[in-house]
């Protein structure tokens, strides 16, 4: 029996990621109000939000701070856009903060209002780049297996997962996708981690040579996969994934959109996976979701092109009308401001090593075929035979049950096929993190049981 907001929500939204026709049965989980990394349901029942809402809260929920830097700025000045010559302070002086922390030279930033926004800018800046550089045939662009960069036309063809494109016609022509650096899956028997990484960047080396070094434009990749499994790479791998990079002339993109802003224990995420790439991506904890705001993040090379293209042409023809929103980037310079004053990445990093111990825990589990993960963040993959690493049949809906179950223990996390993600707020305290893996480890009894009870074990 549904509440009558929950009959009110199947009458008239459409969720995204979600099974329609399920939710019509179960109705959503109608949440109400959240504090500090607690958020609560309109019964009044509180959840551990233990993906940090989208892997974006990390300060966590009623930072007054944050409140209050937004609602100055709305009271000041609500609006005004970047188009044509306009600017504002808050514009200014986060581009500003953002090249001074950036671990690579960055000469220019370009804001949108998404990660799926900032990927496609990512695209067409560098398609632009290459016109003005005199090589209009170098476009073409290589993702990976099981990345996750945004699900508009053109970031929905760098994303590598079968949902985002099955049924949208997707990718669109010129992106290709090569193998997840996912060794658990992906290694051949006896394979090392080192020799893994070794044959996925011959792969990519392949792939380049195949297409041509002179069509091949960029190659995007996530420091750590988020939405596709939480997918740690070897030591060695991107070092390597480098090499070839640099060895063809491929402009390397960063997506940070989860792994920037502490959630690696540092400011950015790809020097942690051992590579500097040209261009960066950043959205989620920019603001910690307080207000939906992205950015680009470009060398000197782009910024020439764009100018000598915007001589050429006119203009830079790009934008979104809330291109550096006033409020977003007001609220984003207040998070950054408490991520160095309270030292967040710092403390992130502190308590790095109780959150993966519990977590590497999880391994004995009889459920669990493999755990991976780094700094606040990791996944627990559950299989049907640990032996054998056989997965379960999707149709079984394993994820979906554990995610229930995890619901009904008081978190709240992400199934991504049958593994279990965790990416808890930032400021999450010791005690708290404890408090997050009991639940998960009832969790992962309760869907042993119920597993077992459906005979779906080998
Ligand atoms: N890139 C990465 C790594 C992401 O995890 C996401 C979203 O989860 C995106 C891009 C897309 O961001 P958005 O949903 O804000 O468009």
């Amino acid at each position: 029996m549904l509440t009558n907001l929950q009959t009110r929500d199947v009458e008239t939204l459409v969720h995204p990621y979600t099974n329609l026709a399920a939710l019509r049965e179960t109705g959503p989980l109608v949440l109400e109000r959240a504090k500090g990394i607690h958020v609560y349901d309109v019964d009044g029942k509180p959840y551990i939000e233990g993906l940090s809402g989208l892997w974006c809260t990390a300060l966590g929920y009623g930072n007054e701070e944050v409140v209050e830097a937004a609602a100055s700025q709305m009271r000041k000045l609500s609006f005004t856009h970047l188009f044509g010559g306009k600017s504002h302070d808050p514009a200014i002086e986060l581009a500003e903060k953002l090249k001074e922390m950036a671990p690579v030279p960055i000469s220019k930033v370009f804001f949108a209002g998404s990660g799926s926004e900032a990927n496609d800018s990512q695209i067409k800046l560098v398609w632009y780049m290459n016109n003005a550089l005199g090589r209009p045939q170098k476009k073409k662009i290589i993702s990976r297996q099981r990345a996750y960069h945004g699900v508009t036309i053109a970031s929905g063809s760098l994303t590598g997962l079968p949902a985002n494109h099955t049924d949208f016609d997707l990718p669109i022509a010129g992106i290709f996708h090569t193998a997840a650096p996912y060794y658990y899956r992906n290694a051949e028997p006896g394979e090392s981690e080192d020799d893994f990484a070794t044959r996925l960047a011959a792969e990519l080396e392949a792939l380049i040579l195949r297409e041509g070094p002179e069509t091949v434009a960029a190659f995007i990749a996530e420091p750590i996969m988020g939405a596709g499994g939480v997918i740690v790479p070897p030591k060695s791998y991107f070092p390597k994934i480098m090499d070839v990079c640099r060895k063809y002339d491929v402009y390397m993109i960063a997506d940070e959109v989860i792994c920037a802003f502490g959630r690696l224990g540092a400011a950015f995420g790809a020097p942690v996976l051992g590579y500097l790439p040209d261009a960066i991506s950043v959205a989620k904890a920019l603001s910690s979701a307080y207000f939906p705001i992205a950015a680009v993040m470009v060398p000197e090379i782009m910024h020439q092109a764009l100018l000598d293209e915007s001589r050429k042409i006119g203009s830079f023809g790009h934008g979104f009308t809330y291109s550096g929103h006033p409020v977003g980037a007001a609220v984003a310079l207040k998070v950054l401001e408490i991520y160095q004053r309270d030292r967040i990445f710092e403390q992130a990093a502190a308590k790095a090593p109780q959150f993966q111990a519990r977590l590497k825990a999880f391994a004995d589990h009889p459920l669990v075929g493999e755990v991976r993960g780094m700094g606040l963040i990791g996944a627990v993959e559950m299989v049907a035979d640990k032996a054998t690493k056989r997965a379960f049949d999707p149709k079984k809906g394993v994820g979906p049950k554990a995610m229930a179950f995890a619901q009904e223990e008081g978190v709240l996390i992400r199934s991504l096929g049958d593994s279990m993600a965790v990416c808890p707020p930032l400021i999450i305290t010791p005690e708290e993190i404890d408090d997050l893996f009991d639940r998960l480890g009832r969790t992962l009894d309760r869907t042993l049981d119920w597993a077992k009870r459906e005979n779906l074990l080998a």
